[in-house]
């Protein structure tokens, strides 16, 4: 690899900031894919890599994704998103926490972060405390803002809906069988939803005992993490890891439907093409998970309570007919469409 800009996932970063602290042994790098429609958003994402270059990789994959995600939300935000480069036993100071607001800060709003795996509410509040670039901490009861998990939920439900109408002509999920990977924040509460309109529920975590809370919660049942992605069912919701969808994982699915919550599900972009050829509907997923960040969103933007943030996830179903309507139109897969029309809101299509 000559340089950064050769980086598969580079695709014109405006701002890629590497930060060292030395004192709390901070290692973090901030992407911004684009500000074209407002700051770079995204959260924080505090991992152990086994190479740089995966952090690196992560975070310009990440950022990108943003910039689509939340063009296609609606929101008046660019894509960013930062990782804190974790030591193996993932050691996390407040003084960690500092460096690192201050670094957002010095940015003086390219980038608004919130939270992403191994960023907990209670960090973010540590992080505040030096930089005012910020969404996803507490608020008050009926505001916008706080734990996105439930947001997403509800977004990938009303997306699973509109994928079933689409697919089986069925108004309701009473009946239906949709299997979960994952019983974690997002999983469970899609879960809770469907299992109150009556969808029978097959649930896989690799943590069991996670999986079994939520199967005698919601009246499912259990399968092995590794068989969940060959259950016969009408949907197949991936709530837990990116990268599921595998030339082998797709040759082998057994739904109609694939609707889930989890970021980046595709292994690589041919993953669509796949997965058109088999004749399976596919909810690009950063279009289906587009809740939590517009409940964030609308926090940072202070624009708002949470009938404003339901309402706004309300049009997920909308905008995956048009992507659909449009991938009958012109043969494209779902994936593919979705990203030209986010290339588009961003200026670079
Ligand atoms: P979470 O950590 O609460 O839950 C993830 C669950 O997946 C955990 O219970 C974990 O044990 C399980 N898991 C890990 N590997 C698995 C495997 N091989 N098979 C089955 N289960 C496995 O995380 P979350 O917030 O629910 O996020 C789930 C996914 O949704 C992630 O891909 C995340 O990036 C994406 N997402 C989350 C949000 C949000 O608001 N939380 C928003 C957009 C996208």
């Amino acid at each position: 690899m000559d340089s950064l800009w050769d980086y598969p996932d580079f695709d014109g970063h405006e701002l890629v900031h590497f930060v060292t602290d030395r004192k709390s042994g901070l290692r973090a790098i901030i992407a911004v894919h684009s500000r074209y429609l407002g700051p770079g958003a995204g959260g924080t994402r505090f991992w152990h890599y086994a190479e740089t270059g995966q952090a690196v990789a992560d975070a310009l994959r990440l950022s990108r994704g943003m910039s689509f995600k939340n063009a296609m939300a609606g929101l008046p935000m660019g894509g960013g998103k930062a990782v804190i480069l974790a030591d193996e036993a993932r050691t996390k100071t407040p003084e960690m926490l500092a460096a690192y607001g201050k670094a957002i800060d010095g940015l003086g709003g390219a980038y608004v972060t919130a939270e992403d795996v191994g960023i907990s509410v209670a960090d973010l509040v540590e992080v505040a405390k030096q930089t005012k670039y910020i969404s996803g901490l507490p608020v008050a009861s009926g505001r916008a803002g706080g734990d996105p998990g439930p947001y997403t939920s509800y977004g990938v439900f009303l997306g699973v809906k509109a994928a079933v109408k689409r697919k089986l002509g069925k108004d309701s999920l009473a009946g239906l069988h949709i299997a979960i990977q994952g019983a974690g924040s997002v999983a469970s509460g899609l879960a809770r939803h469907a299992a109150a309109e009556g969808a029978r529920l097959t649930i896989a975590d690799v943590d069991s005992a996670k999986a079994e809370a939520l199967a005698r919660e919601t009246g499912g049942t259990t399968n092995a993490p590794e068989a969940i992605m060959n259950v016969a069912a009408d949907v197949l919701s991936p709530c837990a890891l990116g990268a599921i969808l595998t030339p082998e994982s797709i040759a082998a699915l057994n739904v109609p439907i694939v609707a889930g919550g989890a970021n980046n599900q595709l292994a690589t972009q041919a993953e669509g093409d796949r997965i058109r050829d088999r004749g399976i509907l596919y909810a690009p997923d950063y279009v289906i998970n587009a809740g939590g960040i517009i409940n964030v969103a609308l926090e940072y933007l202070g624009e708002g309570d949470e009938a404003q943030v339901r309402s706004r996830i309300e049009q997920i179903p909308g905008r995956l007919e048009t992507i659909w309507d449009e991938s009958d139109a012109s043969g494209r897969n779902a994936a593919d469409v979705a990203d030209d029309m986010a290339r588009k809101l961003i200026g670079r299509g």
